[in-house]
């Protein structure tokens, strides 16, 4: 593999930190041509200073309208520009690692542009499921879309393996997050410092709530089947609390495949900066005998009912899973600035597509509408459920 260009969205983020320390460690391999964060723009400017892009962008927060002098060899825009830089930057690939919907624009402006898009932000695939593998579809042979989420690399792994057979089955694991054991009024009280105290995984702060709800595996459910074209009765979540089995194949003939490692996206991560080579990710094998047993749950819909949701919501189809998941992307701001308990996030969700069903999905305008509806439903559920 040649000397490839990376472009990495949401760079102060949990997945952008943890790209560029691969970036760094395979300078040879790596140039990073352009940076975007939402905030801290001292890390952003350390990071320029250390990966020197051309282009970087801080798409929120406080305008920072004269940059630091000493990153003047970089052409900043401090506003938000995230589209614009995915378009115009010099880059092979995109690592889009922003949080939330905002990703969707930009992922097709880059995509657009001949890039190839490394995909950790799962909310532009759930809400533009059909638009994004539309415009990724392969290119002489070689994708232009490579997951990075956990579960759906160790999928695509698997997939390597499987040759022209058929894959009739996908199960996807899941940690149960801090939640699991709870019983269902427990979890229902729980507050934004439970919610964050995740068991296995060290992430950004939405996704983790995510976990704890379950919403993140509801929105997994929906990645996998855009990814891998496959029925959602096909997809079945387990449990697995040690988080070292990230997903498994299942085939006709009773076979399984699995992907195991430690829990740490580093590998997911480095390999769709690889693929299909392998590099040391600084990330060591599991020790096999002082984990001594790994351990799977069917998950409880009882207790989790979130997971159900996807499934409507698929069924559904049009832009349901987009409702869906801007429903969640406010309860669960919601949640984290501690205006509601975990019961609330389930209910604004769950009746915010009551309320909207599926609505058009034909053109990425419709896509955006069908989330600006959704977010406005679901703040008025919201004070509701608050008062
Ligand atoms: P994070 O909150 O740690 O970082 C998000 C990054 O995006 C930051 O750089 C932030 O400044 C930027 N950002 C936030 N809001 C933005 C907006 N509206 N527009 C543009 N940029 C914005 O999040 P994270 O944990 O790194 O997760 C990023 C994405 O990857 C999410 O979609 C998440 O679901 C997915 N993901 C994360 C992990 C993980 O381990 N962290 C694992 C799998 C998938
Ligand atoms: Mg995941």
């Amino acid at each position: 593999m040649s000397l490839r260009k990376i472009a990495v969205l949401g760079s102060t983020g949990s997945i952008g930190r943890q790209t560029l320390d691969e970036c760094a460690r395979h300078p040879e391999r790596f140039r990073v041509t352009a940076l975007t964060a939402h905030s801290n723009a001292g890390l952003l400017f350390e990071q320029i200073r250390q990966f020197r892009p051309q282009i970087a962008c801080l798409t929120g927060g406080k305008p920072v309208t004269v940059p630091p002098e000493d990153i003047s060899f970089c052409r900043f825009y401090a506003a938000d520009q995230l589209e614009r830089v995915a378009e115009d930057c010099d880059a092979d690939d995109l690592m889009v690692a922003v949080v939330g919907v905002a990703g969707l624009r930009a992922t097709l402006a880059g995509r657009k542009a001949g890039k190839r898009i490394l995909l950790a932000n799962k909310e532009t695939l759930v809400a533009g499921g059909s638009l994004v593998m539309n415009a990724c579809r392969e290119e002489n042979g070689q994708p232009t879309l490579i997951p990075v989420d956990s579960e759906h690399s160790a999928i695509w792994q698997c997939l390597q393996a499987a040759g022209p057979n058929r894959v009739s089955k996908i199960y996807l694991t899941a940690s149960g997050g801090p939640f699991r054991t709870w019983a269902k009024a427990e979890i229902d009280a729980a507050d934004c410092a439970q919610a964050l105290k995740h068991p296995t995984w060290s992430m950004g702060s939405k996704i983790t709530v995510d976990s704890a709800s379950m919403f993140n595996k509801a929105l997994e459910i929906i990645e996998a089947k855009w990814l891998f074209d496959v029925a959602p009765e096909q997809i079945q979540v387990l449990v697995h609390p040690q988080s070292v089995v990230h997903s498994m194949i299942g085939f006709e003939d009773g076979a399984v495949l699995a992907q195991l490692g430690v829990p740490d996206m580093r590998v997911p991560i480095l390999y769709a900066m690889t693929y299909p080579e392998r590099l040391n990710s600084g990330v060591p094998q599991p020790d096999f005998a002082a984990l001594a047993q790994l351990t799977f749950e069917a998950q409880d819909p009882q207790r989790f009912p979130a997971l159900k949701l996807a499934y409507e919501a698929l069924g559904m189809g049009g832009a349901a899973c987009a409702v869906l998941n801007a429903a969640n992307e406010v309860a669960a701001q919601a949640f984290l600035a501690d205006r509601i308990r975990m019961g609330k996030v389930y209910r604004v969700v769950s009746e915010t597509l009551a309320r909207l069903g599926a609505p058009d999905a034909g053109s990425l305008e419709a896509v955006l509408e069908a989330d600006r509806q959704a977010r406005a439903v679901a703040k008025e559920i919201l004070e509701q459920v608050e008062a």
